[in-house]
């Protein structure tokens, strides 16, 4: 009998049953666990593993739900939107992997990035660079049914990297109270961040979007430069910013915008990828 401790493989319960390629090193994997996940909500994340050079241990890391439009979703498979880090541990691994194969899905929804209680007055802002488009798809066809104003903004750096514009594009056409901005860094031309449209007023000025602490909420996920998490100080609760410029600062200060924590409800939701 043969006395190996298991490996990681042991553990693989779920099924990559499709991978769609959208951009060289960016595909979105539609994955099935063995047995459904329960308690799934707008914004929610799961964390996948792989086994990895060392023939046992696991490689786990955390991923956004992600969701297309369209087409009823079928509410048991997951959809990850994925960008290859040539340098990372997991996720070249990840993109060496095919159809049909295995791997491990921890089965809890997890997650703090939620959509607050919506009401009719409300301007939704979704604002995200990279894979960070993914959670705020999963709370779109939400947003727009019950708000106001949903404004969906995506920064990526090739529009080939836009893994859902043609569909966001076509939602619109039916949802005339959806504005989508997606924004472009390394094609040539003007350069325009998600920061400056919030900065400079642009979405006022072009886009007729008014933010105020009553009636907006702004949720920022990706890259963390473009959020600007502060520090807090845990008397005073003053904040103190390192990365100048980012999109929590500007709403604090320009719009009078709070982060929004679980006992003390505020406007300005993020999630941070690294
Ligand atoms: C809550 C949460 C949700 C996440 N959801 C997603 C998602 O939906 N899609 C996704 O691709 N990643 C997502 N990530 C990041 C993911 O967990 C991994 O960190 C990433 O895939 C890299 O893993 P790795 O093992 O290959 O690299 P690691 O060895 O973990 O190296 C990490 C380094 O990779 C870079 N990096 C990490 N994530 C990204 C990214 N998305 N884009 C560009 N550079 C990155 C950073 O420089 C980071 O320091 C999420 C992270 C968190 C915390």
């Amino acid at each position: 009998m043969s006395t190996d401790k298991p490996s990681g493989v042991d553990t693989y319960n779920a099924t990559i049953e499709r991978i769609e390629t959208v951009a060289d090193g960016l595909s979105i994997f539609f994955i099935r666990p063995d047995t459904p996940i329960p308690g799934r909500l707008p914004g929610h994340y799961v964390s996948i593993g792989l086994v990895g050079p060392d023939g046992k241990k696991l490689i786990r890391r955390p991923y956004s739900l992600s969701q297309s439009l369209g087409p009823a979703a079928d509410p048991d498979l997951l959809e990850l939107l994925i960008i290859r880090v040539p340098e990372g541990d997991l996720t070249p691994i990840l993109f060496d992997q095919n159809e049909g194969d295995r791997l491990f899905v921890r089965p809890k929804m997890v997650g703090t990035y939620l959509l607050p209680k919506l009401d009719a007055d409300m301007t939704l802002i979704l604002a995200s660079t990279g894979t960070g488009v993914a959670p705020h798809m999963t709370m779109l066809e939400t947003c727009v049914d019950a708000c106001k104003q949903v404004v969906m903004m995506e920064c990526v750096r090739y529009s080939t990297e836009l893994a859902y514009a043609e569909q966001i594009r076509q939602f619109q056409q039916t949802h005339p109270n959806l504005v989508y901005i997606s924004l472009v860094t390394r094609e040539g031309g003007a350069k325009r961040y998600i920061q400056d449209y919030f900065r400079d007023g642009i979405l006022e000025k072009e886009h007729g979007v008014s933010i105020a602490p009553e009636t907006t909420h702004v949720f920022a996920c990706g890259n963390p430069a473009m959020i600007g998490i502060p520090k807090e100080d845990r008397k005073t609760g003053a904040l103190s910013y390192d990365t100048s410029d980012g999109l929590v600062e500007i709403l604090a200060t320009r719009y009078g915008l709070t982060i929004h924590k679980p006992r003390q409800p505020g406007q300005i939701h993020f999630e941070k990828y690294w």
